[in-house]
């Protein structure tokens, strides 16, 4: 198949027993680099490469079995065509010309009626620049298809730091090592920040404290010295808390605040509003547990040691995600912590990667059109929608890549119906038969990331890395640049940006105007190359903020008429506020799934056995629940059941249904976003997964 796919002019596959260097697709901070071994064209192992800095020849357990996932024996190795009713999962076997024909026909009779009905949708299924958005958004973008908004993962908390810090820009990962003291906000670092938690173990051997902020008492909170088990969407109260007593105790940089901050006064008239009681009784911790932590923080200052902050997204998945972020995200500017390369915080680096997304996906071929935006995480209602001014017409034809809505969107009961919609045109690129696939009326088989090019900046370190095919595509899969490009063709559009491969989109990722801002040459020989970020990027101040300076107050937020500075807001479902639904519930990932990835391979499904919902003893007590009890879980928009465990990770009056297990492999084929809802965040349009109330009671009926 290799020959005729448009991969790259140069790719030679390997035939004897090779190491191939690749990066890791997924949706993680760590970006690992890979090493493939491949013996006579087959990929034996994946390991991490010793080379790499950071990843130190060490992956997570997930992507040490790459290879169980690539030669899955359920893997989609032919298009596949609908045989039986919407969602039935009956397909046959078609040609990729019969299949790419048949799509192509009738998203050109649609756009004809008119192109905003056709909707792309597609996330973090790999990261890669190439795979993800480069020749797919020059398809849509050519057809004039509504835009996606995609927000379902971080948009809150990457608003909250350009709002605040002008970027997605942080400390350096590597210099967590050097602090004394850490805290661990919001992240299960151990399950999903492997390599940083190395970082944590070497300042734990230097004499750092480390102290972890989570509603849920995870692996990572128990290896720290303290957990703080905040209420989940009460981080800003937390932050705000930590302000008053840095301001009440003069643990303050004062130099720091008048030279590279803006909005102090302002913030200190609010933050003086949160004094430790107000907090615990928000926040649902001890009042002497936020003196702690302040004092912890404001010693720091007054000891001239750094103190480093690892926020990660899980803490912005409520109502107040981008305000959370923003509060905690003063910190560093308040004690000056920004002066040591191992102050501040980090949340995201991606901002450092240097991507030209304008030469990627040619926004340019909309030629002047403006299509109608929608929000990813609205699908459920929006695929109900009719046609109507406010909305623009119905959804006609759906094509999925590199996600499984059916599994991870919010409110899935609507996502189901919506996608069972026999009117609906649905083409899915995928490798498995997921939820999604089942409800395609085309699966096209796609190339996982052993069988194709890609570039990766990351998101959790300041390198970037090169992925090359290790071995020809299993079965007839394709690139789904390659598919794109198949399509393209059978549209008839002519543009030459229709026929770069992928190893000249690979090159187009990091090239400006001005120059490369990546040498290629550099990752062609070593896979990776480090970005030149300085080691402490923001201790003379120079924020890429518009005043050039911690903005604790936003004017940009408030000339949209929001408030201008960081404050706490309360979730959309907050805790006790309902009598019929008394229960806060989060859904973090269950340790050896990544969203809805590797669900399907057995070797990580039976350690992770089940969906398991955990609740504290007394909750359990209450409602005559003990672990292996199936519980309902339930609320307003439907319930789902699961196995109870009676655990000492939850706190009382908080649930967490470990997630995202495929519906189709849970009990009753539903999942924990049968709960969620379709409420958007504070800033950034994102989704409130961990803002959701529900009650939990013993099922008795048979599982199905
Ligand atoms: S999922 Fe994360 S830790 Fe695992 S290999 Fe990929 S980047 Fe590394």
């Amino acid at each position: 198949m290799t020959s005729s796919i448009r991969i790259s002019p140069s790719v030679s596959l390997a035939k004897a027993s090779v190491k191939v260097r690749g990066a890791c697709p997924h949706d993680c901070p760590d970006t690992c680099s890979l090493l493939t071994t491949v013996e006579d064209g087959v990929a034996v192992k994946v390991q991490g490469n010793p080379e790499h800095p950071q990843t130190g020849g060490v992956l997570c357990t997930k992507v040490s079995r790459y290879t169980e996932r690539s030669y899955h024996p359920e893997r989609i190795l032919q298009p596949l065509k609908r045989v039986g009713p919407k969602g039935s999962g009956q397909f046959e076997p078609v040609s990729w010309n019969a299949a790419l024909g048949e799509i192509a026909g009738r998203l050109q009779a649609i756009a004809q009626r008119n192109s905003e009905a056709i909707v792309p949708y597609s996330y973090a299924g790999t990261m890669g620049l190439v795979q993800s958005e480069s020749m797919a958004a020059r398809f849509f973008n050519k057809l004039g298809a509504s835009l996606l908004e995609r927000t379902i993962c971080s948009a809150a908390g990457g608003e909250g730091l350009v709002q605040t810090l002008g970027g997605k820009v942080g400390m350096k990962v590597e210099f967590f090592a050097e602090a004394r003291l850490i805290l661990i906000w919001g992240s299960n670092s151990i399950a999903s920040n492997l390599h940083f938690w190395r970082y944590v173990q070497e300042a734990k051997r230097q004499g750092a404290k480390i102290i972890c902020i989570d509603p849920r008492k995870t692996e990572t909170a128990e290896k720290c010295h303290e957990h703080i088990a905040l209420r989940p969407g009460t981080d800003a109260a937390l932050a705000l808390g930590l302000m008053h007593e840095l301001i009440v105790n003069n643990w303050l940089d004062h130099a720091y605040i008048e030279n590279h901050t803006v909005g102090w006064p302002l913030l200190r008239e609010r933050a003086l509003l949160w004094n430790p009681e107000r907090v615990a009784e928000v926040c649902g911790v001890p009042a002497e547990q936020v003196r702690s932590l302040a004092r912890d923080y404001g010693q720091c200052f007054v000891n001239g040691e750094p103190a480093a902050i690892r926020l990660n997204y899980g803490m912005q998945r409520v109502h107040g995600g981008g305000n959370a972020t923003r509060a905690v995200a003063c910190l560093p500017a308040l004690t000056g912590a920004w002066r040591y390369r191992a102050g501040g915080m980090l949340l995201s680096s991606s901002g450092s990667v240097p991507v030209n997304r304008a030469a990627l996906q040619r926004p340019d071929l909309l030629a002047g059109r403006q299509p109608r935006l929608l929000n990813m995480i609205s699908i459920g209602d929006d695929l109900l929608r009719d046609s109507s001014a406010a909305f623009g017409p119905k959804i006609e034809a759906l094509i999925v890549y590199n996600s499984n809505p059916v599994a991870v969107a919010p409110e899935s009961g609507k996502v189901v119906q919506g996608f069972a919609r026999e009117d609906l045109f649905t083409v899915v690129l995928e490798h498995f038969q997921t939820d999604t696939a089942d409800y395609a009326d085309f699966i096209l088989p796609a190339t996982t990331q052993l069988e194709h090019w890609d570039v990766h900046g990351a998101y959790g370190h300041t390198d970037v890395l090169l992925n090359r095919p290790a071995i020809a595509p299993v079965g007839q899969a394709r690139p789904n640049t390659e598919i794109f490009r198949g399509l393209a063709a059978r549209m008839g559009w002519t543009e030459p940006c229709f026929a770069d491969d992928d190893e000249t989109l690979c090159r187009t990722a990091f090239s400006h105007p001005d120059g490369d801002r990546v040498d290629f040459n550099e990752l062609l020989d070593k896979g990776f190359a480090t970005l030149p970020v300085p080691d402490a990027p923001f201790a003379e101040g120079r924020f890429p903020t518009p005043s050039g300076k911690c903005e604790f107050f936003s004017a940009r937020l408030a000339a949209q008429g929001l408030d201008g500075l960081p404050d706490h807001v309360p979730n959309h479902e907050a805790a006790g506020t309902s009598v019929s639904f008394p229960l806060a519930m989060i859904s973090p990932p269950a340790r050896n799934f990544l969203n809805s990835s590797f669900v399907n391979v057995k070797s990580l499904r039976d350690i992770e056995s089940e969906p398991v919902l955990e609740i504290h003893a007394d909750d359990a007590l209450a409602r005559g629940i003990s672990t292996g009890t199936v519980v309902k879980v339930f609320n307003q928009r439907g319930d789902y059941r699961v196995k109870a465990e009676v655990s000492a990770r939850a706190r009382p009056g908080v649930v967490h249904g470990l997630g995202i297990w495929w519906r189709k492999l849970g009990m009753d084929g539903t999942n924990v976003n049968q709960l969620t809802s379709q409420h958007l965040t504070d800033l950034g349009h994102g989704p409130v997964f961990y803002d959701c109330l529900v009650e939990v009671q013993a099922d008795t009926a048979p599982a199905s």
